[in-house]
Parts: structure tokens; C-alpha cells; sequence
């Protein structure tokens, strides 16, 4: 099956016929199935600290929002969050931040170090746009991933959105590639309906996906928070309103269907922001529509209302073990089964019909082909 293009992607981009749409979803689901099998991997979520020295004009965590109260996990604090991903059965811990350089590069490789040596656990890291040799020291100390999402493809709105910290510092698309060459599983990723987003430009990031080979594509869609200025509406970049993509939950169907088709063996999550937006089954519609990665949640809950990225943020109040019982519960409901390895780009897993007290060893839980 030859990928759409740019004006086929469009086309779909701009579909609203329900029947059109179903058999959208119906082809990335196969695509999906055939490419990264039916496990949904869990990548149990830390949130480490919500300090950020940047001023993103969409985010919640931007330092310029003075009514967020901010907090920074002990190491001790993230440990425990490993030992309960282990205890919780997850292949990966994300350790995720804002941009808070009080997270020192010796102090984040000490913690990697300990989950790799102490653990099987894979180590994903979100930690902003750090320094090359920042991200090399982690690649060393044993990090396996690093999520940056680009945002969006159009360079325009970008730095209209992103303000630059160094004027000299590389772009997001550069540090994407510059993680793929240190050895790293690099996620790229977008959110849907900012302000200023065309059609075009969200074609734009699918093929850019494409041409980035990125291993993790997240997508979700923007929601407006009223302490940001793209949120509040004193920045509004300029557009065709015909051309204003919309942040609804049909956007973000459709983007990560037509992901799933042009990228057929990325690890695709259904987000936490589409929960946000859809708290019955958002994420569950999700994982019908072409995901198989979920992000439960293992940051304390005192601090969960303290990341507040965006408003109204699911799962909140939710300790981890009901975050995980939830997701297993969604998850069994699709007939689909939770991913027991670290669940890396090219991994298929394969159900093995027999109760987990049955089977000698975690490993023996699933057989791992290699695509
Ligand atoms: N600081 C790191 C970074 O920027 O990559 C990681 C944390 S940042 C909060 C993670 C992601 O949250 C961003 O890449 C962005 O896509 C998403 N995000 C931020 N503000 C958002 C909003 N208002 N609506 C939806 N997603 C948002
Ligand atoms: Fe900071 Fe990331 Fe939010 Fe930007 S998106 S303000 S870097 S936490």
C-alpha cells in the first residue's frame, strides 16, 4: 500500500463524512495490527518538576505564569516511582520536566544509572531542549528514548509560539536528529488546533514525521490555558480562518490515523490530552484509530494539580495503581493485552494464553519478534 501524499493527506485532513471516516479508522487499525501487533505498552509517567525556564506561549509549566505553584521530586521520589513501575508490571518509566536546569545533567545520568542497574525497566527522558552533551552523558548513563515534540512543521508559528532561550540554540527538528545519531529512540510529535495552525501545515508535520523516521509520534490536541498568551488570546498569529484547524477530538482522530499509515511501525500513545478533552473514552477511541502506547500516570498525586500543563488535565486525583487498573480495564475492553517488555520500536508481542501465575518468568509472558 503506497502512503497518501501531501494532497491526499489533505484530503482526509478535511473529511467529515462518517462513513469516509470510519473506513479511515478501519484501515489504520489494520495497519496498526499488522505492524505492532495488538499489545498496548504502558510507559508508567513521572512528572519530576514542574520549574521551566522557557515562556512556550500555550503551556501552563511557562515561567511567566505566576499563579502555578511549582514543586521538584527528590531522587528518592523518582526511585520510588521506578520501583513502582517494576511492582506495577510497566516496560518504561518517562521521566518528564520543564526546561529546569536545577535538574543537573550528573544529577538525571545518577538516576538513569540506577534504574538501569537496579532494574529492566527502558528509560524514556522529556526533558526539553538540553545541551548535545547533556543528551550524550544520558545516552552513556543507559537512557534508551528521549520525547521532543516539534510542535508543528510550520516554522512560522513555531517561533511565534516558542520563543527562542539562545538565539544560537538548535531548533527541535535539529536536536530530533542529533538524538537519532547519539543512538536514542527519538519521539517527535505535535499538538492539533493551536492558533495559526493551517491544514497545510498539519499535512506538513505527517510527512515530517516521515522524513524525521522518528520511533514515537505523540499527538494531542492543544487546549487553550487562560495564564498562557495563546490561551488568554492576547497572541493570535494571523490566519484564513477557512484554514484555522480545529482542536477537536476528530482532529486528533484523524492525525493519528493518517501517523499510523504513513509511519506503520512507530510507537503512537493515545494521550493524556485526548482523555483530557474526551474523558469517557478518548482515550480508548484512541487506541482504535491507530495508538498502542498509554502513559499511566506514576507521579505522586500531590504534585499532579502542580504539572498543570493545561487545564482540566485527566486523571489527576488518580493514585497509580487506579490509573493502572483503569488503562488494564480499557485496554482488556478493545481485546487488546498490556505490553510486558520494554516495548521498543520494531518489538511485536504476541499474547501467550496463560494466567501470569502460571508462567515461570516475565520474560517468558510474551514472545518478542523483531519486525
Ligand atoms: N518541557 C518538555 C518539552 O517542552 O518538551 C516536556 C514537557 S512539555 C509540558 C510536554 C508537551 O506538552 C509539549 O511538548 C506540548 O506538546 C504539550 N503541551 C504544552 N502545552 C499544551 C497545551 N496547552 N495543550 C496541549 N498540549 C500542551
Ligand atoms: Fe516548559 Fe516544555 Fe511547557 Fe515549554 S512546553 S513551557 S519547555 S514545560
Amino acid at each position: 500500500m503506497i502512503a497518501p501524499n501531501k494532497a491526499e493527506l489533505l484530503g482526509w485532513l478535511h473529511e467529515s463524512r462518517p462513513a469516509r471516516l470510519q473506513a479511515l479508522y478501519e484501515w489504520a487499525d489494520s495497519v496498526r495490527r499488522r505492524n505492532v501487533g495488538d499489545s498496548v505498552h504502558l510507559r508508567g509517567l513521572i512528572e519530576a518538576s514542574s520549574h521551566c525556564v522557557r515562556q512556550c506561549m500555550y503551556c501552563g509549566l511557562r515561567q511567566g505564569n505566576g499563579d502555578l505553584p511549582r514543586y521538584r521530586m527528590t531522587r528518592e521520589e523518582i526511585l520510588d516511582c521506578a520501583r513502582q513501575a517494576v511492582q506495577l508490571g510497566y516496560g518504561t518509566v518517562v521521566i518528564q520536566s520543564g526546561e529546569d536546569d536545577a535538574l543537573t545533567a550528573d544529577w538525571i545520568a545518577e538516576i538513569v544509572r540506577w534504574i538501569k542497574r537496579e532494574t529492566s525497566l527502558a528509560v524514556t527522558l522529556s526533558l526539553g531542549e538540553r545541551r548535545e552533551e547533556e543528551l550524550r552523558l544520558w545516552r552513556a548513563a543507559g537512557a534508551d528514548r528521549y520525547l521532543l515534540r516539534f510542535e508543528t512543521s510550520d516554522e512560522n508559528l513555531f517561533r511565534a509560539i516558542h520563543p527562542h532561550r539562545f538565539a544560537d540554540g538548535p531548533d527541535r527538528l535539529t536536536l530530533l536528529r542529533q538524538l537519532k545519531a547519539l543512538g536514542y529512540q527519538a519521539g517527535g510529535g505535535v499538538m492539533v488546533g493551536i492558533p495559526g495552525q493551517s491544514f497545510s501545515s498539519l499535512a506538513d508535520d505527517i510527512l515530517m514525521f516521515r522524513a524525521l523516521d522518528l520511533d514515537m509520534i505523540g499527538i494531542g490536541p492543544y487546549i487553550a490555558h487562560a495564564s498562557t498568551p495563546l490561551g488568554s488570546g492576547a497572541l493570535r498569529p494571523p490566519i484564513d480562518p477557512a484554514e484555522q484547524v480545529p482542536s477537536n477530538e476528530e482532529m486528533v482522530y484523524k492525525m493519528i490515523a493518517l501517523t499510523r499509515i504513513v509511519c506503520p511501525d512507530a510507537n503512537i500513545p493515545s494521550t493524556t490530552a485526548l482523555a483530557t478533552i474526551n474523558k469517557v473514552d478518548g482515550r480508548k477511541q484512541g487506541l482504535k484509530v491507530g495508538a498502542n502506547v498509554v502513559m499511566p500516570n506514576l507521579t505522586p498525586v500531590k504534585y499532579r494539580s502542580m504539572y498543570q500543563i493545561y487545564p482540566a488535565k485527566a486523571c489527576i486525583d488518580e493514585s497509580a495503581s487506579d490509573c493502572n487498573q483503569c488503562l488494564r480495564g480499557q485496554i482488556r475492553s478493545l481485546g487488546r493485552f498490556a505490553g510486558t517488555g520494554p516495548g521498543g520500536r520494531g518489538a511485536v508481542e504476541i499474547a501467550i494464553e496463560a494466567p501470569v501465575s502460571a508462567l515461570p518468568s516475565r520474560s517468558a509472558q510474551f514472545v518478542q519478534l523483531q519486525a
